[in-house]
């Protein structure tokens, strides 16, 4: 259909009162400036962990070549940049994949309750060495739904993570499954996740955002942790893929919930 046309307006104060630049920002000019910032983002992600990189491999091809612990130490710094960049990579080759995928809907048959089990286990050793501990309700049994396994399993490491990267040491990370018969805007019976932190929480101007590709509250943060802000926006398209929701909520000082919603029954297998 038509669509409307959108501005950006920027205002500059100038000599004689005020500069009002209206930009054209409307559908077509909206994607392509996206798609220019994307492009602009993972170049500076990538860009960093590499000048980190060739500047390392210049210090040992000369001072360092002779000095046996600065050269161990900055091979640990260099495989650690490596490994940023391998792990970006990744989540940009698992985004553009769930992204072509994105109107398709999944047609295999998952055990909810078991993946849950196993990405906890999975993260048992990570979260212990930080001092946080899971408390795991509804997970037992067996819960049924249509759903690609890796992808959810995806979508379940990526928020069990961050709520033990961005929680406290010594808390505990609340993981809850339950079936509701309703949940507004959506059709029929669900399946919530609710992922429980008890971190620093989430200052709500941020949460509009937080789904988007390389937003970071906090990107010293982020990166310290070995974060490539791209988790959430990699669990975005994935539920959208299954007909669910995220929801985030949080409250800054005592900690978030991120709600996974999905539907008891997908619909049509592929549309
Ligand atoms: P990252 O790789 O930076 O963790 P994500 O896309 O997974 O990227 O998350 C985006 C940002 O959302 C993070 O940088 C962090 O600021 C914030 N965030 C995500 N989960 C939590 C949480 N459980 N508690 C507080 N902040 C969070």
């Amino acid at each position: 259909g038509a669509s409307e046309t959108v501005y950006r307006v920027s205002v500059t104060a100038i000599e004689e009162g005020a500069l009002c630049i209206f930009e054209d920002i409307s559908e077509p000019e909206q994607i392509a400036q996206m798609r220019r910032d994307f492009v602009a983002n993972v170049s500076h992600e990538l860009r960093t962990p590499l000048t980190a990189l060739l500047g390392f491999i210049e210090t040992l091809q000369g001072a360092a070549r002779e000095d046996p612990v600065a050269r161990d130490r900055f091979l640990s710094v260099m495989a650690r940049e490596a490994g940023r960049m391998n792990r970006l990579v990744g989540d940009l080759l698992s985004l553009s994949r769930v992204e072509a995928q994105e109107r398709v809907r999944p047609t295999g048959q998952v055990d909810i309750a078991a993946l849950i089990r196993r990405v906890a286990s999975d993260l048992r050793p990570m979260a212990m060495s930080v001092g946080v501990a899971f408390d795991m309700r509804g997970t037992e049994g067996e819960v049924p739904l249509r759903g690609d396994a890796d992808q959810l399993t995806q979508v379940l490491a990526n928020l069990m993570e961050n709520a033990v990267k961005y929680g406290a040491p010594g808390k505990t990370v609340h993981v809850d499954l339950s079936r509701a018969l309703q949940e507004p805007g959506m059709r029929g019976p669900v399946y919530r996740i609710a992922l429980r932190d008890e971190g620093e929480g989430i200052d709500p101007i941020h949460l509009p955002r937080l789904t988007e590709r390389f937003y970071r509250v906090d990107s010293h943060r982020s990166r310290e942790q070995g974060g490539t802000g791209l988790g959430l926006a990699i669990v975005k398209h994935i539920l959208n893929r299954h007909r669910g929701r995220l929801r985030i909520e949080s409250e800054p000082g005592k900690g978030s919930v991120f709600t996974v919603i999905l539907p008891d029954d997908l619909g049509p297998g592929t549309e």
